[in-house]
């Protein structure tokens, strides 16, 4: 149940109607807009309604939230979109992320010389992964905490906030150590467990799609993150599985406004993983900023023909001004700009 408080309702108000909803055993997630302050009552819908909160000083009304997904939904922020704030860049609403780096972290030069790059062409966030999933048991599994103190090395030169990806529970501590933003891959979109105590490091999230995932699933899988308090969630579409052969997976950009109608989170588009190589990235990455993206995050390496991973998709260093430029045109035309410091 949402409980819509009325304009200028007084912290005790708020206060009393979260402890009324915990009594029950319910869960209370305050969302401050800017007028009004929701509180979404997360729990057994009817004994919500039973508690008469309608009648609790400061309440203006109470009322069901229709969807599955509650905290994610667009309803608890009556509108609005979630701006979130990571390393002193925005993300949602007017702006549009620009994260880009490596696959995967390799070795000190390859990871300085992309991040310089990177940050040179003005990008918004550094990827990189220090835990790779890959199909296969005998391929490059990641550097692992030398790839997160590159990472870490990499932040310090630039000043570019981490996006890394979290592929075990085991390595939360490493990870939470050196990321602004914990990755979940595609892989674990629904790893339940994963998703839970990556809430609960209250580091800012980007959640891939799932390689089968419905967004009604997608959407589900954010409340896992949501659920803990933690609000920096964003969501990313990486592509999926169809029947078609002509490329990795199918980029499906219509999860962009399907996903922006149903929910506050900024939405993520990765235009590398689909095409699977690099001459179709760059068109993705322009219709991923022309759909109304929150952003992208794209594979740039400083000499990809070296890459031990996703060779043949990652843009050069040499090429990645230039993209930039050209999605600065297409973010103007659709009222965003590319969030810097
Ligand atoms: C990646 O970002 O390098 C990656 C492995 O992505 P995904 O989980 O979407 O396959
Ligand atoms: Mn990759």
């Amino acid at each position: 149940m949402m409980i819509v408080m009325k304009e200028g309702a007084t912290e005790e108000e708020i206060a009393h109607v979260v402890e009324r909803v915990e009594e029950i055993g319910c869960s209370a997630h305050i969302s401050e807009g800017e007028l009004l302050t929701v509180i979404g009552a997360i729990g057994d819908r009817g004994k919500v309604a039973d508690l008469g909160l309608e009648g609790a000083p400061g309440v203006d009304h109470v009322t069901p939230i229709s969807k599955p997904y509650k905290l994610a939904s667009r309803e608890t922020k009556q509108g609005a979109d979630s701006v979130l704030e990571i390393g002193g860049r925005k993300v949602g609403g007017t702006n549009f992320a620009l994260m880009a780096g490596p696959c995967t972290v390799e070795n000190r030069d390859q990871m300085l010389d992309s991040a310089d790059a990177v940050a040179d062409a003005g990008a918004t966030m550094l990827r990189g992964g220090a835990y790779k999933p890959r199909t296969s048991p005998y391929s490059f599994q990641g550097l692992g905490r030398e790839g997160l103190r590159l990472l870490s090395e990499a932040r310090e030169r630039t000043g570019l906030p981490i996006v890394t990806e979290l592929l075990d529970l085991r390595d939360i501590d490493d990870v939470v150590e050196v990321a602004d933003v914990i990755q979940i891959g595609a892989r674990n979109m629904q790893n339940y467990a994963l998703l839970s105590e990556a809430g609960k490091s209250g580091k800012a999230v980007l959640l891939k799609r799932g390689l089968s995932a419905s967004i009604e699933e997608l959407l589900m899988a954010s409340e896992y993150i949501l659920k803990e308090g933690n609000e920096n969630v964003m969501l990313c579409e990486r592509g999926i599985r169809t029947y078609e052969t002509a490329y990795r997976f199918t980029l499906d950009l219509l999860a962009v406004p399907a996903l922006k109608e149903q929910t506050h989170l900024p939405v993520i588009v990765d235009p590398s993983h689909a095409p699977g190589r690099r001459d179709w990235v760059e068109s993705m990455s322009l219709a991923a900023a022309a759909s109304g993206a929150d952003g992208i995050i794209i594979e740039v390496h400083n000499e990809p023909e070296k890459a031990i991973c996703d060779a043949a998709q990652q843009v050069p260093t040499s090429e990645f001004q230039e993209l930039t430029n050209k999605l600065e045109t297409i973010t103007s035309v659709i009222g965003k700009t590319i969030s810097r410091a």
